[in-house]
């Protein structure tokens, strides 16, 4: 069977960001033997794009979407998403089934795929403190993987098509009860304009956010660009903003904070461009 493909998809449409250019093709497999089939072709995986800036020229070739792997299934201990499911579904399903333990996830709007990928975390738990294992496909082969982790980072190499996670048992309303008061401290402390989440991680030690109000850089603007002046390490696109908008003021704040602390910060988010993201499948997997 063959699979969903759309050509000149923007930015607007699958990024949290929603600016910058085209991504030339993107293919949606919903099922692992076309993933399988897919994965070799792909120059991209792509998630929720929640952590993504696509080049304003936009990339050749063709991104694999994990949108349509949502495949749920779960036992006594241990509950199986695929790549494709997004938190609001995931948290939905948890808080129906009393499993507990996700609810650190609540107003990430991403995938599951690129949660464990990106070893997501928030309010002190991370992705790594919840994954049991995960089914990764790469160049033909499919296998059980148990990732290292770091932070912000996992060592994953190819595409992930589901991921098993232990639960804790827990009453649905206190499941509900803890997502709310997380989405509610998320509601007061970030922006609610579009944005890519957090530009930088945190140095050892100290918070990125607080170096970059510390450099007066809160408000800062460059086109449609506005670095949050409710959280200095979020960048918004608060009026059609470009993704060249959103890289000048990345520089403006990488040169500022290391003329000021002689810190040089590190994105967090991912850059499609000509150069950087690309799949490589003959040397096995490399992108920034
Ligand atoms: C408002 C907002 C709040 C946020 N809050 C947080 C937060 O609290 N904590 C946090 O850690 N992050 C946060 N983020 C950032 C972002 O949501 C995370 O990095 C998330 O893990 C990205 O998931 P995604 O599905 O959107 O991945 P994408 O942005 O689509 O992709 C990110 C990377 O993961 C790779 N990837 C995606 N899916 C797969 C897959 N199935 N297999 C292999 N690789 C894959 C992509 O190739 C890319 O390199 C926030 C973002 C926004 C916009």
């Amino acid at each position: 069977m063959s699979c969903e493909k759309r050509y000149n998809v923007s930015a607007k449409e699958v990024t949290s960001f929603k600016g910058g250019g085209n991504i030339e093709c993107v293919v949606y497999p919903s099922n692992l033997s076309d993933l399988i089939r897919i994965y070799p072709t792909a120059d991209y995986i792509l998630g929720c794009g929640s952590n993504m800036i696509i080049a304003d020229e936009g990339v050749s070739g063709t991104a694999l979407s994990t949108q349509k792997l949502t495949d749920i299934s779960y036992d006594d201990n241990y509950v199986t998403f695929g790549a494709g499911i997004k938190v609001s579904t995931l948290l939905a399903f948890c808080a129906r089934h009393g499993m507990g333990g996700f609810e650190f996830l609540a107003g990430i709007p991403a995938s599951v795929g690129g949660l464990v990928y990106m070893n997501a975390g928030a309010f002190g738990s991370k992705m790594s403190d919840v994954l049991k294992d995960c089914l990764v496909i790469a160049d033909g082969k499919e296998a059980s993987v148990k990732p290292q982790f770091g932070y912000r980072h996992s060592d994953i190499e190819g595409v992930v098509a589901r991921a098993t996670f232990v639960y804790e048992k827990a009453e649905p309303s206190k499941i509900k009860e803890r997502i709310f008061l997380n989405l509610k401290t998320r509601r007061l402390k970030q922006p609610s304009f579009p944005s890519c989440g957090s530009v930088f991680k945190n140095p050892e030690g100290d918070f990125a956010g607080r170096l970059i109000e510390e450099c007066g850089l809160k408000g800062e603007r460059y086109g449609g660009a506005m670095v949050s002046d409710k959280h200095a390490n979020f960048i918004v696109n608060f009026s059609d903003a470009t993704a060249s908008d959103f890289l000048f003021l990345v520089d403006k704040i990488k040169k500022t904070v290391y003329y000021r602390y002689g810190i040089t910060l590190e994105e967090e988010f991912r850059l499609l461009d000509e150069n950087h993201g690309r799949l490589s499948h003959t040397h096995g997997i490399q992108r920034l």
